[in-house]
């Protein structure tokens, strides 16, 4: 077997962002020629499919299994010490333990434990393959002023084609629209139309009355069928991107299953690691600007579960969007399900639960760290992150717990005995700002087609390239900026 190879671009991450590149980039180059590498396996026949479409039970849990990376063991349940921690408003461990994903951040030295839980899921499909979908659009503030109204809302539409998202998936569950209306009537007046509460647009369909989420198989579609210019790597890890001056000319991979380490020589590269790893591959790679890892930032949450006046819950989820300064919050509420309520269920009322991610201050010290003489398990240098709330996320953080108490009275009343809740930061699952786009080198990592700043032919993609405070789940603004991404390499390789 040679130990080098070629394609004309290497995409290094599998998940929504990385596939978002490839299939813009094969919408605009029929012909150009695609390689995926992902450091996970795949999960089942249809690549990047999402885990529930995996029949529940063993097979389901062996591909969560099969996605946690380093741990590839089953977690312990949640038991019910934890559960009356977590009713009384406190952090308890088992929120740490996510099937599906493993926390790739070191332990605090101090501590002992990960102050931070950075959630990673290693597989074809990358956290798209186990998300909840949610795709509502980003409020102006939250989109970068490097793109103009009509072009976002061009790039918003393309993403939503490609996830395939339903803005009213839920429309028809009347248990979901009596609370839109109560809480619309709370707290729509003064909004814009289309930021007033609503159903949760969703990146899923309904298949026989099933939820079906839809995974990057959704975003490929027939590039995993009849494309013989794509090719999808599992089991592969980027190491290293090779560079001269402002060029990439190769990456450095290792293959898990076979051991081999080979080159794969290319025209231009796409870091899609997310928010954690993609820094990482840059900084094992020696392209080290000053933003890189800095401006971290996520969601931070509060969570309440609400008992309803009725006796049954509602099916689907509703959202109050993120407006900015006046409200710094993007609230989900949806039916709750064994997952939010894994003991002590009551059964005479119906339930919902109320989740609340906040926008936090962006602070360059909030940032992942790499030990370079410490490896992770797939070789290349261990992460660490540090971040820590400011005295404004604490004002937005006692805000969200009001406003969650503010939800649960005018829907019902908090279940009793339940106080509003705060998981460990990182929860959110949305991390944003490590790879930042803007318009100055010095603060910012990528310009704002996300190609990293020095270099000609590498760009990132990815949460972590937001620049700005959101509130808003990422996904879909990341989707768009990975097209607008494609659009830039693309000009690039056609030139
Ligand atoms: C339970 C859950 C619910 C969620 N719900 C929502 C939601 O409702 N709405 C929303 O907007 N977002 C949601 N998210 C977040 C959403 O899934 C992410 O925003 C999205 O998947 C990010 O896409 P990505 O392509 O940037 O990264 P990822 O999906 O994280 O994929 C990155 C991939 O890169 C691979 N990789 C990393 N390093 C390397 C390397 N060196 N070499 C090769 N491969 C590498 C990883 O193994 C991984 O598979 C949710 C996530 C989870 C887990």
């Amino acid at each position: 077997v040679s130990d080098r190879e070629r394609a004309d671009v290497v995409i290094v991450g599998s998940g929504p962002t990385g596939a978002a590149y490839a299939r813009a980039l094969r919408n605009l180059l029929p012909y150009l020629d695609i390689l995926m590498l992902e450091a996970g396996p795949l999960l089942g026949p249809r690549p990047g499919a999402h885990v529930s479409a995996i029949p529940e039970g063993t097979f389901r849990q062996a591909a969560e299994i099969a996605s946690q990376g380093p741990l590839a063991k089953a977690y312990d349940p949640i038991d019910h010490d934890e559960w009356r921690g977590r009713v009384a408003g406190g952090v308890d461990a088992s929120l740490r333990r996510r099937p599906g994903l493993f926390i790739a951040n070191a332990a605090d030295a101090a501590t002992g434990t990960e102050a931070f839980a950075g959630f990673a899921a290693a597989n074809v499909g990358g956290m798209g393959a186990h998300w909840s979908g949610g795709c509502p659009r980003p409020a102006r503030s939250e989109y970068p002023d490097l793109f103009g109204d009509a072009e976002m809302a061009d790039l918003l539409a393309e993403a939503e084609t490609m996830l395939s998202v339903q803005p009213e998936l839920f429309a028809g569950d009347s248990r979901l629209e009596t609370m839109i209306d109560t809480l619309g009537a709370a707290f729509s007046a003064g909004r814009p139309p289309q930021r007033s509460v609503r159903t949760m647009p969703m990146a899923a369909s309904m298949v026989d009355g099933q939820l079906h989420t839809h995974g990057t198989e959704i975003i490929l579609g027939s590039m995993l069928v009849d494309d013989p210019s794509f090719r999808l790597r599992p089991g592969t890890t980027g190491l290293r991107i090779r560079h001269e001056g402002d060029r990439a000319s190769a990456v450095e991979v290792h293959e898990r299953l076979s051991d081999r380490r080979y080159s794969i020589d290319c025209a231009a590269v796409v870091v899609a690691a997310d928010a954690l790893h993609g820094p990482q591959l840059l900084h094992a790679s020696g392209l080290r600007p000053w933003a890189l890892g800095r401006h971290l930032n996520e969601h931070f949450q509060v969570s309440l579960l609400v008992e309803l006046d009725g006796t049954a819950s509602p099916k689907g989820m509703m959202w109050m969007p993120y407006l900015g300064a006046d409200f710094p919050f993007s609230v989900t509420i949806g039916g709750a399900n064994q997952g939010h309520m894994p003991f002590d269920r009551p059964t005479d009322r119906g339930l919902a639960f109320v989740s609340v991610f906040c926008a936090g201050d962006i602070l360059p010290e909030n940032r992942v760290t790499f030990d370079d003489a410490k490896t992770d398990w797939r070789g290349l240098p261990q992460l660490s992150v540090q971040m820590h709330l400011t005295d404004k996320d604490q004002q937005t953080l006692a805000a969200a717990r009001a406003l969650t108490r503010e939800i649960a009275h005018i829907i019902g009343r908090p279940l009793p005995g339940h106080t509003p809740f705060s998981p460990p930061l990182g929860s959110s699952l949305h991390y944003q700002g490590s790879l930042r786009m803007g318009s100055d080198d010095r603060d910012s990592v990528s310009n704002r087609d996300s190609r990293v700043w020095g270099l000609r032919n590498v760009h990132v993609a990815g949460n972590g390239v937001i620049p700005t405070a959101t509130g808003t789940n990422p996904t879909l603004m990341s989707v768009s900026l990975a097209i607008a991404g494609a659009r830039g390499l693309a000009r690039h390789l056609a030139g």
